[in-house]
């Protein structure tokens, strides 16, 4: 897998190691795993290697291309949401539950 095609027809160069695109994603559980560990330094690092998902940017677009399953060598992408994309679907980061106060719903005067 010298080369990768992004959606956005820009080639990300991966003959080079380790490569400018190319990132670990690594679960929750596997850092876990590591933590207290007395492995020797490169067997932790194998194991790592082992156990993640490779992960490419586009410097060009900034998708994300993962390759989430190792046997099959197809990648999926993701591309970046705009922020304009997300205030049209009605999505925000805020977390906290409905915006704007108190709701009046219900509410009848004395
Ligand atoms: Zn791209």
């Amino acid at each position: 897998m010298p080369k990768i095609l992004c959606r956005c027809n820009n080639v990300l160069n991966l003959i080079l190691s380790p490569s400018k695109h190319g990132y670990r994603l690594v679960s929750e559980s596997l850092i876990d795993s590591l933590y207290g560990s007395t492995e020797p330094v490169n067997d932790i690092v194998s194991k790592v290697n082992l156990s993640t998902v490779m992960v490419y940017r586009c410097d060009s677009c900034g998708r994300l291309i993962v390759f989430w399953d190792k046997q099959k060598n197809v990648p999926k992408f993701y591309v970046v949401e705009q922020p304009d994309e997300l205030a049209a679907s009605g999505k925000t980061d805020d977390l906290s539950g409905s915006a704007g106060g108190p709701s009046t719903l219900g509410h009848s005067p004395e």
